[in-house]
């Protein structure tokens, strides 16, 4: 008899019925007191050599469901190496088909980031001597809100990530982005940071992450829809951020997530601000640019349509940053499903290279921190 649970960090499946391992039907739960649903992260336990058949029967109810058209399922031993495995979608339920080597596995919406691994890498990187750590206060579950400060000069750069707890792929991201900021024997750092400060929150909803959220703090408020009516009672994470960025200004803002529909690496401007200039756009432009030259895996064709002049949401982050500062403020957007640009059969879009993508976005930061300005 196959055991299937979610009773751990950042897990979230709802069992139905799973006493035919051929007819395994499962649900994904919502955000505790918000709506949205589309993370989903289990595992199954005695199913070597068994063929699954799980159906997640909720899947069209979900919050993007096209993210379902041209998906795969990642799944992993150890959570250390994910793959992908058989999946379909009927335009109702999102269908996983799949016959585990070992007696356990964990199948889930993306490569998982739990909490527990998100400490553990904070605890490798707090000793370094070329970062500084420090609390930015505490979520509403009682979670230490990280926050890491690099580099003496004068520009001011802040990088975020994990707004959305559901898309994990931001935590990877940033990972590979910290990792070479804490290499000592990279000059083109050591330049940067005598340009700028840098100012990195790793991960903005713990307690998002931790509940198995897709989108939603413990409040249930979505936190890149809270950055202009912010509170500290139901958004702290982004009122101590808010908070930090008034004491240091900012030059340069850049918010990693993942997008569930679009099959491709993207970045998204805050056009549409009401001060947007000529020169927001130069910048952007550039970045982009500089971006598509260095990433193998990031490309411009695609990405969201930009909001009409003065119309864009002020209570996303960019768009707030970039309104409030006059800065150039984008937010990076990863595929839950592959770059088309660059596809990988067995893995699809995968935790080295979102780490890959990090390291990527810092060297493009040091080419172009001199035009912020
Ligand atoms: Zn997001």
């Amino acid at each position: 008899m196959i055991r299937i649970s979610d009773d751990f960090d950042h897990g979230n499946i709802h069992c139905v019925d799973t006493s035919d391992q051929s007819n395994i039907q499962l649900e994904i739960k919502s955000d505790g007191k918000a709506d949205f649903f589309q993370w989903f992260f289990f595992r199954v336990e005695g199913c070597a050599d068994q063929s699954l058949k799980m159906s997640i029967l909720n899947a069209h109810k979900s919050s993007y469901p096209p993210g379902w058209s041209g998906y795969r399922t990642v799944a992993s031993y150890d959570q250390e190496y994910w793959f992908r495995v058989d999946t379909s979608y009927d335009g109702k339920a999102l269908t996983i088909e799949h016959t585990p080597e070992q007696d356990t596995i964990y199948y889930a919406y993306f490569a998982a980031y739990p909490t527990v691994r998100y400490r553990e890498f904070i605890e490798t990187i707090k000793p370094s001597p070329l970062l500084t750590h420090d609390v930015l206060g505490k979520t509403l579950d009682g979670q230490d809100i990280d926050y890491f400060r690099t580099g003496d000069g004068p520009r001011v750069m802040w990088i975020i990530a994990r707004q959305h707890p559901g898309e994990d792929m931001a935590s990877w991201w940033i990972e590979g982005f910290l990792r070479q900021l804490t290499d000592p024997n990279d000059e083109m750092v050591a330049e940067l940071k005598q340009k700028a400060t840098l100012h990195i929150v790793p991960c903005m909803n713990l307690d998002g992450a931790k509940r198995g959220h897709l989108r939603t703090n413990a409040a249930g408020i979505d936190l890149n829809r809270a950055w202009q009516n912010t509170t500290e009672d139901k958004s702290p994470e982004v009122f101590f951020a808010r908070e930090a960025m008034q004491k240091s200004g900012v030059d340069f803002f850049l918010d990693g997530h993942g997008d569930e529909a679009l099959p491709n690496n993207f970045l998204d401007s805050g056009k549409g601000i009401p001060s947007w200039t000529d020169q927001h756009e130069k910048r952007f432009d550039r970045y982009s640019e500089l971006l598509l030259t260095t990433s193998k895996d990031f490309q411009t064709v695609v990405g969201y349509p930009t909001a009409a002049p003065g119309k864009a949401n002020l209570n996303i982050a960019t768009n707030y940053v970039a309104e409030t500062w006059d800065c150039l403020a984008m937010t990076l957007e990863m595929p839950f499903k592959d770059a088309d640009v660059n596809p990988e059969p067995t893995q699809a879009w995968s935790p080295e290279r979102c780490r890959q993508l990090g390291k990527d976005n810092l060297k493009v930061m040091a080419q172009i921190v001199d035009d912020l300005r």
